[in-house]
């Protein structure tokens, strides 16, 4: 009879570890709201003056007050030398957006995803077989969103899109929710910020691909991240021995192709998910920290 302790364990996929990081701040939260430590949200989340704060909440700060508050500017230089170091980490990692998103999401828009995916997949191998070059758009509807959340911020002198930002109401509705089982404290925003979180998640169903100013902001730093970044080892890579193979490419939600840069993004849009490596038959994609030669002439194509 099989032994418990002879069966191949199974590895935990990184989509449940990304969950369970996600989730981790929850209780972070909600620890700090239980123990009245005053941790904050995502928004600002530390200890005291030690915190880190959303990048874009500090920049429409700055512009809204038109003060230069040196918290804010260390805040930044912090959020910069991360995305230096991991680029869009904290989109697959810790942001709770897709994560709800997914929630909401029907299995026919789940299909609709992954059939999209496999054909940004199948055009960026026909541009590798076909020998062909791909310039990468710099800027797209994420940054006009980010320009517009910018210049209403300097025109009407405070925040205006932290009032629709989907993680500012998804930490708003647990920090309610919290309240009203704490202190029996109903309040209206138990009703709107849900139901402004549903609308906007239903209706811009790629939020994060094509609304997030966040994510705008956080692209436009890590085009300078060369560390971490998904690597391919072109021995170990099918494609190296004439296969067709696609399913990195395939898996990858962003629609890079991490073995050679020519699908529909560039991988400095990559969130570090390992989605790719994660279903890479032959286990040819690390994350190390700096890419060998070979691997990383293999990545940029
Ligand atoms: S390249 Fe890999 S790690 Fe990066 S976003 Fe795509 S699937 Fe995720
Ligand atoms: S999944 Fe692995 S073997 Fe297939 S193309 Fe991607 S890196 Fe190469």
């Amino acid at each position: 009879m099989a032994n418990a302790e002879n069966k191949p364990r199974k590895k935990m996929r990184t989509s449940t570890l990304r969950a369970i990081t996600a989730a981790a701040v929850f209780v972070v939260v909600g620890i700090g709201l239980a123990c009245a430590t005053g941790t904050g949200t995502l928004s600002s989340i530390g200890w005291n003056s030690v915190a880190a704060i959303c990048p874009l909440g500090a920049l429409e700060s700055l512009l809204g007050t038109k003060v230069i508050v040196a918290r804010a500017l260390i805040a930044l230089a912090g959020v910069l030398i991360v995305i230096l170091l991991v680029g869009k980490a904290f989109c697959s990692w810790v942001c709770p957006v897709p994560h709800f998103q997914n929630i909401f999401k029907s299995k026919k828009a789940k299909q609709a995803e992954a059939q999209a995916c496999s054909e940004a997949a199948d055009r960026s191998l026909k541009r590798w077989e076909r020998g062909e070059d791909i310039r990468h758009q710099t800027i797209d509807s994420r940054h006009a969103v980010l320009g517009g959340a910018l210049l209403s911020t300097a025109i009407f002198g405070f925040p205006v899109f932290c009032l629709v930002c989907p993680i500012g109401l998804i930490f708003a509705t647990f920090i309610l929710f919290w309240r009203l089982i704490q202190f029996n404290e109903p309040t209206i925003g138990l009703i709107v910020f849900p139901l402004i979180l549903v609308i906007e998640l239903l209706v811009f169903k790629r939020w994060c691909g094509v609304i997030c100013p966040l994510g705008a902001l956080m692209s436009l730093a890590s085009k300078a991240n060369t560390t971490f970044r998904p690597s391919v080892n072109a021995e170990m890579c099918l494609r190296s021995e004439g296969a067709s193979c696609k399913a990195c490419a395939s898996a990858c939600p962003e629609r890079i192709d991490p073995v050679n840069n020519l699908g529909d993004r560039p991988i400095d849009e990559c969130i570090r998910c390992k989605s790719c490596s994660d279903v890479c038959p032959v286990c040819a994609i690390s994350f190390p920290l700096i890419a060998r030669r070979n691997e990383r002439k293999e990545t940029e194509g």
